[in-house]
């Protein structure tokens, strides 16, 4: 198969940790005989740097073009002061939103190596699998009116949460097929006892449940699911949710697994003509300027994204597998990062990425 992929590594580890997804995926495609072709752009900080912008028109093209990206991560200190629209964060609500992508699935897997790394309890986390699916191209990270009215103390900020029932409607699906393809449960995150575009969540929710009678549904207000995440994680299989609560609720997930370096996410939108998803693949973690060009960062959340751009953009279930296998071995085998606090002295990003491709 030829692979034809677009690579935005962005700033900080997202270089270093992209290097070794980018390792991982030539060992896979060596081995399973397919072609990958490659291309590199900026976004984020690196692309302020060198363009003016944190999104090209250049990226932007490229994106469009592409079967799948790979992103690593955006986010340089310099900015932390410039108004939201010019700083490198821009970008990815900018690639987001012009590739469609309206689904952000975060698979939170719990690893027998790394229990002890996890802050719950062993018997808590032993078994953890699922998938947190975020709405991404909609809610009160897009809604206009917004901004900032006044100045000093009688100064008001605004923004606007608003969904049409579209929008509720194809992640919801999206969700319902995923959990059909697993353990058949979803559970359907909301604040209906408080916000308007929560009440037509759930209506619509449970309109789209009539199509998937097999799959058991469940609804929690987002508070509660909190506190479920942590009190009991093993009773979520899919759990779907709009964009700002999806946002504070993966982080919460990310923890579970042990390290934010450790998760994986795909967002994925409309099909192309082909039948592929359209598909984005990025870890979860930021772009870690307190450790960036050290070496130090665990690649493992870029190379499982790898995973899941083999299987939901190229239908390549056996390749992604061995990917996840191999990410086992080598967790197993203990040669991991500072983060996973090693018992011997931890493993660079990139022997890490070496560990795997040998693995593989
Ligand atoms: P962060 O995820 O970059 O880092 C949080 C903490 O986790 C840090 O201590 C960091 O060292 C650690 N960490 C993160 N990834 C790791 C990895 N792979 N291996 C080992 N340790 C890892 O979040 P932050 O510090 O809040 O943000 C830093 C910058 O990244 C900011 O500019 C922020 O806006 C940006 N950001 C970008 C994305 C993205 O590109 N998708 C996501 C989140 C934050």
């Amino acid at each position: 198969m030829q692979l034809n992929i677009l690579t935005l590594p962005g700033d900080g580890i997202g270089i270093e940790v992209t290097r070794e997804a980018v390792r991982v995926l030539h060992r896979v495609c060596d081995k399973y005989k397919h072609t990958a072709s490659l291309s590199e752009a900026l976004l984020g900080g690196i692309a302020i740097h060198k363009t003016g912008g944190p999104f090209p028109a250049e990226t932007e093209k490229r994106a469009l073009e592409a079967d799948a990206t790979l992103m690593g991560a955006v986010g340089l200190p310099e900015f932390d002061n410039w108004p939201p629209e010019k700083r490198p964060e821009r970008g990815l609500l900018g690639i987001r939103k012009s590739l469609g992508v309206f689904a952000n699935l975060r698979p939170v897997r719990s690893y027998p190596a790394l229990l002890d790394s996890s802050p719950l309890k062993n018997h808590l986390i032993d078994g953890v699998d699922l998938i947190i699916v975020r709405e991404l191209n909609s809610g009160i990270y897009y809604g206009t009116p917004r901004g900032i009215e006044g100045e000093g103390k009688s100064a008001r900020g605004f923004n606007t949460m608003s969904y049409t029932w579209d929008e509720i409607d194809r992640v919801t699906r999206m969700s319902f097929e995923l959990a059909r393809k697993r353990r058949k449960k979803l559970t359907s995150v909301d604040k209906s006892n408080v916000l308007e575009t929560s009440q037509l969540w759930r209506c619509v929710v449970v309109e789209v449940a009539k199509d998937y009678p097999d799959v058991e549904l469940d609804h929690l207000l987002v508070d509660n699911a909190a506190m479920q995440l942590v009190l009991n994680p093993k009773r979520f299989d899919v759990m779907v949710m709009e964009n700002m609560f999806g946002d504070i609720i993966s982080d919460e997930g990310a923890v579970l697994a042990g390290s934010i370096g450790m998760l994986p996410s795909a967002s994925i939108g409309g099909k192309r003509p082909s039948g592929a998803w359209v598909g984005l693949y990025e870890p979860v973690h930021g772009s870690a300027p307190d450790i960036a060009g050290q070496n130090k960062a665990n690649p493992l959340g870029a190379i499982g994204s790898v995973a899941a751009m083999l299987e939901y953009s190229f239908g390549l279930t056996e390749e992604a597998a061995a990917v996840n296998k191999a990410m086992e071995t080598v967790l197993n085998s203990g040669r991991v990062t500072a983060d996973l606090r090693p018992k011997g002295t931890p493993a660079t990003t990139e022997e890490v990425g070496k560990a795997v491709c040998e693995a593989i």
